[in-house]
């Protein structure tokens, strides 16, 4: 950084660290040791405010990761601080309601970052330094994809491809790993479904952005919290919270059927007129196929309509908290 760069840098930012945490108690302390290693440099260098925080999302956990939250908060209420979830609500809320407290608590900008320090905590300082560049949403993206099992790299690049054809900006092996600024958040603010999929809705949102490349780590202690029923109800929630298009699909596939109809019904005549039919086997697969056109037809147009309720009536809390500290 020149010192002719640096006149049009911004401030250092009052940055909070956002940290969902599911029962990650075997993990926890850990993570809040290496946050506060990070932290405390930037904020030696210059880079961060002083009061720059972690803020942990306790989402519902059912083992003592909220009593290590407490914990953490006396002995350091200025640098850790936390949020009880009344319930599970799932990863997507837990970060946004961290978003959220972090822009009703000042802060310039906030880093989302998993539990388990499978991000890598050293790219912190390069997403403030992107940030302070004038960068309103920063992305972090993994470059390494080796301690996935093939199953999962092949489902992430399956999905990424869906949500590309369905119109969706997704950015590819870009996980929850990113900041965004006070500017970035107040506009995510303003969405209102309860069905949140935030590598949707966040790169929708426009601004100046940039990537910063990580290597992902495997996670430190504890287990996974996705399996694959979450992972798939993950994936269907991208899909229906951002499309309509499997929909259009079945209706799609009703004119196909229509049509199939029509030809089976030009073989019949010619069977027919050959002498070569058997008696009510036409009618049959003709009447099998137009009422099944048909009725595929009724259905997806039934779902065009549902689906855009659907996407309308989105309008329940998607969080109730119980504790702040
Ligand atoms: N998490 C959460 N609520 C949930 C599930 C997960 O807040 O219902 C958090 C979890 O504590 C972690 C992050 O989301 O900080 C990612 O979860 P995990 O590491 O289990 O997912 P994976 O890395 O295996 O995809
Ligand atoms: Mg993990």
């Amino acid at each position: 950084m020149g010192s002719a760069q640096e006149t049009h840098r911004r401030k250092a930012p009052l940055l909070s660290m956002v940290i969902p945490c599911y029962n990650e108690e075997p993990v926890i302390s850990q993570t809040a040791a290496v946050l506060e290693d990070q932290l405390t440099a930037l904020m030696n260098t210059g880079d961060i405010s002083s009061s720059s925080f972690v803020l942990f999302v306790d989402d519902g956990s059912s083992d003592r990761t909220w009593g290590i939250i407490e914990e953490l908060h006396a002995k350091n209420p200025t640098l850790y601080r936390g949020l009880k979830f009344s319930h599970n609500r799932g990863h997507q809320n837990a970060v946004y309601a961290g978003l959220i407290a972090a822009l009703q608590r000042d802060c310039d900008a906030a880093i989302s970052m998993d539990a388990d320090l499978q991000d890598d905590p050293d790219a912190i300082g390069r997403m403030v330094d992107s940030y302070r560049a004038g960068n309103e949403i920063v992305f972090g993206v993994r470059n390494n994809r080796e301690n996935d099992t093939a199953f999962k790299h092949f489902t992430a690049e399956a999905f990424y491809k869906l949500m590309t054809w369905m119109g969706t900006d997704t950015i590819p092996d870009h996980a929850d790993f990113r900041l965004m600024s006070r500017t970035a958040i107040a506009a995510l603010s303003r969405y209102s479904e309860s069905n949140l999929f935030l590598r949707g809705i966040v790169p929708s949102l426009g601004f100046t952005t940039d990537k910063v490349h990580y290597k992902r780590g495997v996670r430190v202690a504890g287990e996974s919290k996705y399996p694959l029923s979450k992972m798939i109800s993950f994936a269907m929630e991208g899909i229906t919270s951002f499309s309509v298009k499997p929909l259009h699909l079945v209706t799609v596939a009703g004119f196909i059927s229509m049509l199939g109809s029509i030809a089976m019904l030009i073989y019949i005549i010619v069977s027919v007129a050959m002498g070569r039919a058997v008696s009510g086997w036409g009618s049959m697969m003709f009447s099998l196929w137009f009422l099944g056109g048909l009725i595929l037809i009724s259905l997806g147009i039934i779902g065009e309509y549902i689906g855009r309720i659907y996407l309308e009536a989105k309008n329940r809390p998607r969080y109730i908290i119980e504790k702040e500290l």
